[in-house]
């Protein structure tokens, strides 16, 4: 298997000989304004996509789609993605995708397969407390085969118990950090901070973390600089892939 970071949390995954299309936020950058009561009152997206967006779903087999917030899936990705696709979600996106025109919807309660390719449905915390029930819901997914490390997708989630169940249920190889500590005016993050990463790789020593959902939308704080320097610090940074836009990550390697 192999990964490519397109922009923030939007991912292509060669996977069990599946390419897979995560999250796609697919929208020109400043297309949106900045999130409502958000530090760093900037226009969204922040930065380019690599490529143009009409190729990012060339090739794909499946979409997989963790949350429907709009740095997951925007206008673009509903206009120009191919809607006879597979499209693996949580259930409480369905009508939503339906109403979009997308036909192959597979809600995944709690597993499904796309051909040889288990993917189960795993917990989050979008934040504490008040801010994290206004968030939910959103989805972490792990992906299964025969012959592939076990790939964890975790979703926009906080270090929660639900995350460290899912490390000990399923022991991924690979887990798909969302970070950039995003946050409001008020309140705690609602995505992973570098402590979040740091308990993340501490808990699955033997893990590759790969870390994204930085410097592509108004309210995550977080730089892929600030997070490198605070993995060094903790010496976990060995465990952790930083990829830029654009790039593949190859496992294992
Ligand atoms: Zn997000």
């Amino acid at each position: 298997m192999r990964l490519r970071l397109i922009r923030h949390a939007t991912l292509l995954v060669e996977y069990g000989g599946q390419t897979l299309l995560v999250d796609p936020m697919l929208d020109d950058p400043g297309a949106r304004p900045p999130i409502q009561n958000s530090p760093n009152p900037r226009n969204n997206p922040l930065v380019p996509l690599p490529f143009p967006a009409h190729q990012v779903g060339t090739g794909v087999d499946a979409l997989l789609v963790t949350h429907t917030h709009s740095d997951h899936w925007d206008a673009n990705a509903s206009l120009l993605l191919n809607k006879q696709l597979p499209l693996l979600c949580q259930p409480d996106d369905e009508s939503k995708f339906r109403a979009q025109g997308f036909t192959d919807l597979r809600p995944v309660l709690d597993e499904t397969r796309i051909h040889d390719v288990r993917v189960n449905r795993t917990g989050c915390q979008h934040g504490k407390g008040e801010i994290g029930k206004r968030m939910a819901p959103a989805s972490g997914f792990v992906l299964r085969t025969r012959g592939e490390p076990t790939v964890y997708v975790a979703g926009d989630t906080i270090w929660c118990h639900e995350v460290r169940d899912t490390l000990s249920r399923y022991e991924p190889a690979v887990i798909v950090v969302n970070t950039g500590s995003a946050q409001f005016l008020e309140g705690d993050p609602i995505t992973m901070t570098a402590d979040d990463v740091i308990h993340t790789c501490q808990a699955a020593p033997r893990a590759q973390v790969v870390a994204v959902h930085m410097e592509a939308f108004n309210h995550c704080l977080l730089t892929r600089a600030g997070l490198a320097f605070q993995l060094d610090a903790a010496r976990v940074i060995d465990q952790v892939s930083i990829p830029n836009d654009e790039e593949w990550v190859e496992v294992g390697v």
